[in-house]
């Protein structure tokens, strides 16, 4: 099929400035980069539009389905089948002509020789990284088959000790084990069975490993971690957590064990509540009404609210329906992106701040960390501190269009912000003096 053929995005592609989904976006800066990519994905998927798409991560009717796993990681590995020097995707290519993948990573795919010698200056700054993404993209599967996230051990320091993840990992004595055994089950090895690689190194696979825990383990030390920069006390009273903007990803087959660590980080608190609170979230387990009263203590109790956060607050916290939250964390808000997410976020973040809720956002990285401080300042929003974070994911996320990219970690840097900036005195009028 000729580049004028394919067909062009269906309407519900099209920039919509009051769209509240970041999955909306994310389709979008697709297309940006390669043009027909979204389709393509779409297609793979079986789905015709992204109503559709919608509908399936909603979980209605219609949903996701394939044949076997084999074809699922064809398919999947399908959307990542485009020339990375030029942009072709396989429907441009002439007669007997394929896609190969680059035999360094694995991950992206050149039309011709041509192609990826030109690609090759850009690519090599990231070629190695995408190895490990190509890898963690399968190993990640054995978190919705349960072998992920492995048990951890209990906390043998003193939790203001446990700075980063050197000293974290150090409380593990038993890793190796829960590694090894992950390693040699039957879920790994059917995984491996159905790909179309060889089944990498024990090493590689352990670090992978490692690295999907990070990611999820990052979400509850990031929340840890700010209950004790706000100096929330979890030993005198039991303590309320909204997770807002809550993600499909960050949803998606949550269980209700999922902010345990916060009893080995606090054991023998006053409970503590985690209500996850956006307009993606998945239904679950933890879709479930937040508590009006307190929680058992010594135990994270974990609901969940599909909505706005604004309209969650007037319908459920205002009519005192939910508790008010003693502190409010974002992953990933990503309201610097476009103009819509801003206007999603406003009333959002303009509540946080004249309510003088103690919060926590994360970025992606740098450029969002930046851009993110400057539209909170602008909204005069009194910033506490903000920078790298220390329990930053250490999964590698690669733009999927775009794959030349530096790749950017989840939670990477973290912004912490509580009411309103401070009137500076100084430019006060001068009072009147009688
Ligand atoms: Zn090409
Ligand atoms: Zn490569």
């Amino acid at each position: 099929m000729a580049t004028d053929q394919i067909p062009a995005l269906p309407q519900a592609f099209a920039p919509n400035t009051d769209s509240v989904f970041s999955d909306l976006s994310g389709f979008f800066s697709m297309d940006t980069n390669v043009p027909g990519l979204s389709k393509v994905i779409l297609n793979k998927l079986n789905m015709k539009d992204y109503g559709e798409y919608r509908a399936a991560v909603e979980g209605k009717p219609k949903g996701i389905s394939f044949r076997n796993y084999k074809e699922m990681f064809q398919k999947m590995e399908e959307t990542f089948k485009f020339c990375t020097g030029c942009n072709a995707l396989p429907e441009h290519l002439g007669e007997g002509q394929t896609l190969k993948r680059c035999i360094k990573c694995l991950n992206v795919y050149y039309c011709t020789k041509e192609c990826q010698k030109n690609d090759w200056p850009l690519h090599k700054k990231v070629c190695k990284t995408l190895r490990l993404v190509a890898i963690d993209r399968l190993v990640e599967w054995l978190m919705f088959l349960g072998n992920l996230p492995f048990p951890t051990d209990k906390w043998t320091k003193p939790t203001s000790e446990v700075r980063c993840w050197d000293d974290w990992l150090s409380m593990q004595t038993d890793l190796s084990t829960r590694l090894d055994s992950i390693l040699t089950s039957s879920n790994m090895e059917t995984l491996w069975k159905n790909v179309s690689r060889p089944r990498p190194e024990d090493t590689d696979l352990r670090q992978s490993l490692w690295r999907i825990q990070s990611e999820f383990l990052s979400r509850v030390l990031t929340v840890g971690m700010a209950i004790q920069q706000f100096g929330l006390d979890p030993y005198a009273k039991p303590l309320t957590i909204h997770i807002i903007g809550a993600s499909h990803n960050e949803t998606m087959g949550a269980r209700l064990t999922d902010y345990d660590e916060l009893n080995r980080m606090f054991p023998g608190h006053q409970g503590v509540e985690v209500v996850m609170v956006g307009p993606e979230v998945v239904d679950g387990p933890i879709m479930r009404p937040p508590l009006k009263a307190f929680g058992p203590r010594q135990r994270v109790f974990m609901s969940a609210h599909k909505d706005l956060y604004h309209q969650f607050w007037e319908d459920l916290v205002e009519r005192e329906e939910a508790a008010r939250p003693d502190l409010v964390v974002g992953f990933h808000p990503g309201f610097h992106a476009n103009q819509g997410l801003i206007e999603g976020w406003l009333p959002t973040l303009l509540l946080l701040r004249d309510y003088n809720i103690p919060t926590l956002f994360t970025v992606f990285n740098e450029y969002e960390l930046k851009y993110s401080l400057q539209i909170l300042l602008e909204l005069e929003v009194n910033i506490q501190d903000s920078g790298a974070n220390a329990f930053s994911s250490q999964k590698p996320e690669q733009v999927q269009s775009s794959p030349n990219t530096q790749p950017v970690y989840c939670s990477s840097h973290f912004i912490r912000f509580q009411g309103l900036l401070p009137r500076d005195q100084s430019e006060e009028p001068p009072a009147e003096a009688y």
